[in-house]
């Protein structure tokens, strides 16, 4: 496994690796798993899935600030690189990229990728700015590596649709592949951010998962159950948890993120698309998101 802290060094790598295999007549498929490090299983996951559908995998560890509000965990995001490298070396790992914030933004960036419509919903409501952090950071990493696949987690459901739609939109040659969230054992979605968490905070944060699942469950029970009726589960039954704060409970269809009307009918028969059901809640200081995809397949 190599790390690579200048761009210079791992494009060159990247281009000797294609030369090599093309001098055999073979194509290198380069799968790319970006995150902000203090890796966990939900990385490991991407990880694993990379390394079984490319002939190399970059990792990238980047704490991107541009995708921080002022008034948000950039400066105590957690960090630590001599884990992150373990595990990427277990996971089979081939190339590690780790910038500097002066590597990748040597002055403050004046080219921003914007995506419209999908970043104002959900999250891009309450953190505004913030997916536009995430499309130009990602959009550096593309033409760095030049993947043929990059690996993001549904956990971040309106990240996926917002990443897939710019792809489309800029003609990057790259296969967005949407992997499954990893949870604890006991359901809490994994999360660099479960850190903060103090014990109580943890315990009290169960009630995400509880309360998705059980909407899950509603929908695919059967009967004509709607939007609106899930909605007021979810905030009614985490609501009634002393210690979450709720920023967001919302039902959209995915990956259009259009709202659905509260008569909307959630069942798999009454259902034209995918639904995304999301919800962004604070225990502390300490900002969760976790959400469920009903599909008509099942969930994601
Ligand atoms: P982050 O380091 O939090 O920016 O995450 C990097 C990538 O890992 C993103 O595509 C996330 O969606 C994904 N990821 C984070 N947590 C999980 C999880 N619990 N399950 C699956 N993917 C995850």
């Amino acid at each position: 496994m190599k790390t690579f802290t200048e761009i210079r060094a791992l494009r060159e790598h990247l281009q000797a690796e294609r030369f090599a295999a093309a001098g055999k007549g073979e194509d290198l498929r380069v799968g790319l798993v970006p995150t902000m490090g203090y890796l966990h299983e939900g990385h490991a996951s991407l990880l694993r899935k990379a390394r079984g559908e490319n002939d190399l995998v970059v990792l990238s560890v980047f704490v991107n600030p541009i995708q921080f509000g002022p008034n948000e965990d950039f400066e105590r995001y957690p960090r630590d690189a001599e884990k992150d490298l373990a595990l990427a070396e277990r996971e089979g790992v081939d190339a590690v990229f780790m910038p500097s914030v002066e590597e990748m933004y040597p002055r403050p960036t004046w080219t921003k990728v914007k995506v419209a419509e999908l970043t104002e919903r959900l999250c891009g409501a309450s953190r505004p700015g913030h997916f536009d952090g995430v499309t130009t950071v990602v959009s550096k990493l593309f033409h760095i590596v030049q993947p043929a696949r990059a690996y993001f987690g549904q956990k971040d459901a309106q990240q996926v649709a917002v990443i897939a739609q710019m792809t489309e939109d800029l003609n990057f040659d790259v296969e967005i592949v949407p992997c499954p969230i990893v949870r604890e054992a006991d359901g809490l979605a994994l999360s660099s951010r479960n850190v903060y968490l103090s014990p109580e905070e943890r315990k009290a944060a169960l009630v995400l998962s509880r309360s998705l699942l059980q909407a899950r469950e509603k929908a695919q029970a059967g009967g004509a159950v709607t939007a609106g009726e899930i909605r007021a589960d979810l905030t009614r039954s985490i609501g009634g948890e002393p210690l979450a704060d709720i920023d967001y409970v919302e039902i959209a269809d995915f990956p259009g993120l259009s709202p659905l009307a509260d008569t909307e009918r959630l069942d798999d028969a009454g259902r034209g698309a995918d639904a995304l059901i999301a919800v962004a809640v604070k225990f502390g200081t300490t900002r969760l998101i976790d959400n469920v995809i009903l599909t008509k397949k099942g969930m994601a």
